[in-house]
């Protein structure tokens, strides 16, 4: 599930267009005939949810074979600080896969159910296995950033083509707000420019 967030202005009434936080993309050689197809770059599709398994056949792609041969993008939508844009970011990433994700769970599972035979404890099984998925979680996210560096450092020319910083179209600020980030402070509205503009989740997809 992703959530639909939209900033609202209290002073104009100004709203920004709807966005839903961060998704995948797959970059393709050709366009694709995919709902997913991004709107400004025909070689950029996007695995909308909740049609990602779908839309990602559509590429040919699996979400290893795009993570290793560097067509695995994390796109986000971001607010701009500074003048209360909605714009897009996108960074070349890589996912460590179903298969391995699920080794390090089970293990987790084992260890817990482990200790609980050993001690006849539930409660000491369960410490263990919520003390090792959060471990595994680590790891994993360590696992990702270590295959995303190199990923990136493989194909500089991706890139350089088809990754977008964040910085702001309109007023060159690198100062962003992510769709889903706790920041009470208010936004300037690209309206009316006074700091009154709201961020809220209107739906889910
Ligand atoms: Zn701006
Ligand atoms: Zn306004």
């Amino acid at each position: 599930m992703a959530g639909v967030y939209c900033a609202k202005c209290l002073s104009c009434g100004y709203e920004s267009p709807h966005a839903t936080d961060g998704s995948a993309g797959i970059i393709v050689d050709e366009p694709v005939k995919s709902v997913g197809t991004h709107r400004e770059n025909n070689r950029i599709v996007v695995l909308m949810h909740p049609l990602e398994g779908s839309i990602l056949q559509e590429t040919g792609y699996t979400m290893r074979s795009a993570s290793r041969e560097g067509r695995l993008l994390h796109i986000e939508k971001v607010f701009c600080r500074s003048c209360g844009r909605l714009y897009e970011t996108r960074k070349l990433v890589a996912r460590i896969g179903c298969v391995l994700s699920a080794v390090l769970v089970l293990a987790a599972v084992a260890g817990g159910a482990t200790v609980w035979y050993l001690t006849s404890r539930v409660d000491a099984g369960f410490a263990v296995l919520c003390l090792a998925l959060l471990t595994l979680a680590f790891i994993g996210t360590l696992c990702e950033a270590v295959a995303a560096s190199m990923v990136r450092r493989r194909f500089p020319e991706r890139r350089a083509a088809y990754e977008l910083k964040p910085c702001c179209p309109d007023c060159g600020s690198t100062k962003y707000r992510s769709l889903k980030a706790f920041i009470p402070r208010r936004l300037p509205c690209p309206k009316c420019r006074q700091r009154t503009m709201k961020v809220e989740m209107v739906g889910i997809s």
